[in-house]
């Protein structure tokens, strides 16, 4: 896989929750194709010699553009050093990969519901179409926590505007909204939510992208309004498994390690109970003899086991007699 240099263009370096970066070719030779929904694996070195390697990253920008733009949300290491990064900083691209595409031949009526940082890959797609001037009809609905945290208001804004077969509306969800004709007041993408945002689902394809709970909840919704399964396609960004996933491994290890101890326990009690077994099988016969030396009637208990090893024991009762124990 080709391996492309970039360097930092700009960068909204607030490091708050979210971050815009503008990456721009290192040279020519390092414009590659892709196309809307794709992402990358990025790299850098930081500003001490550490290095950071692939994280993946949908790009925001449309394949029309020379430059690279992403949404990121800022969460760990990684994105916390790259959003500290200053121009000019080299990024190493590698890609592009994945199949959540924007194919503008196959999808006439795209509904793109994206939960946070999930709307790269649609920002991607609505300004490709926008600038190629398809005649695709496009609604996404973007779910939001915080204001601050949209990102890509101002160009969803701006796309609105000069895309006529486009339109938005943002739920945010953990804030009072302004007057704005984006947000959807007191609003949750539900079934209600949907069904109010398009003119009906027949002949449409819905794109899923957010955190993996957001997304099964949007697919249920589509589900029960009807939506035929094969026109929900989907793309998590949970690059960690998650954790039913996880319960799923533990449970499977239990079952198994717990077979397993099943299995040595059934083992160990069916070797005893063969032991119980020969012990059952022993016979014991006594013989009487004289002993020479003492001239006293000793008598001598020979245990016969099934292998036929005899061993013996003695002792000095006089009774003579025959027990099967
Ligand atoms: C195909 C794909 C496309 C993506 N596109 C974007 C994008 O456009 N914008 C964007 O912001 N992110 C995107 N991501 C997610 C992004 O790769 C991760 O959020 C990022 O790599 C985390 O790096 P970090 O340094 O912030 O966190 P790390 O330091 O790597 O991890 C910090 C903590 O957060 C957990 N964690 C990290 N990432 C995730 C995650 N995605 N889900 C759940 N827990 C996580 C880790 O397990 C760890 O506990 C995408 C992921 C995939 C798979």
């Amino acid at each position: 896989m080709p391996k492309y240099k970039y360097l930092i263009e700009t960068s909204n370096n607030s490091c708050g929750d979210a971050l815009i970066i503008t990456l721009k070719p290192k040279t020519p030779q390092d414009i590659f194709n892709f196309k809307p929904g794709q992402y990358v694996m990025l790299s850098f070195t930081d500003v001490l010699g550490k290095l950071f390697i692939n994280h993946p990253f949908s790009i925001a920008s449309s394949p029309t553009d020379d430059n690279l733009v992403f949404g990121i949300r800022v969460i760990g290491k990684f994105t916390q050093t790259l959003c500290k990064l200053p121009q000019g900083t080299k990024i190493d691209v590698l890609g592009p990969f994945g199949t959540f595409v924007f194919d503008e031949a196959k999808y006439s009526e795209a509904v793109f519901i994206a939960g946070g940082v999930g709307v790269t890959p649609f920002i991607s797609a609505i300004k490709y179409a926008t600038k190629k001037s398809l005649t695709n009809k496009l609604t996404l609905l973007y779910s939001n926590r915080g204001l601050n945290s949209t990102l890509f208001y101002d160009d969803i804004k701006q796309l609105v505007t000069v895309n006529p077969n486009f339109s938005a509306q943002i739920a945010i969800t953990g804030e009072v909204v302004p007057d704005d004709a984006l947000y959807c007041k007191n609003c949750r993408i539900d079934k209600d939510f949907i069904t109010s945002s398009i003119d009906s689902i027949i002949n449409k394809d819905f794109f899923l992208c957010g955190p993996n709970a957001f997304m099964k909840a949007m697919e249920k919704n589509l589900i029960e309004l009807g939506v035929n399964k094969n026109r929900i396609h989907q793309e998590s960004f949970s690059v960690v498994p998650d954790t039913s996933l996880k319960n799923n491994y533990l449970n499977i290890l239990l079952v198994y390690g717990f077979s397993i101890i099943l299995f040595i326990v059934a083992l160990i009690f069916v070797s005893g109970g063969f032991k119980e077994e020969e012990n059952e099988e022993k016979t014991e016969i006594d013989y009487q003899i004289v002993n020479t030396n003492t001239q006293k009637v000793e008598t001598v208990t020979a245990t016969i086991t099934p292998t036929y090893t005899p061993t013996y024991t003695t002792s000095t009762i006089p009774a003579p007699r025959t027990r099967t124990s």
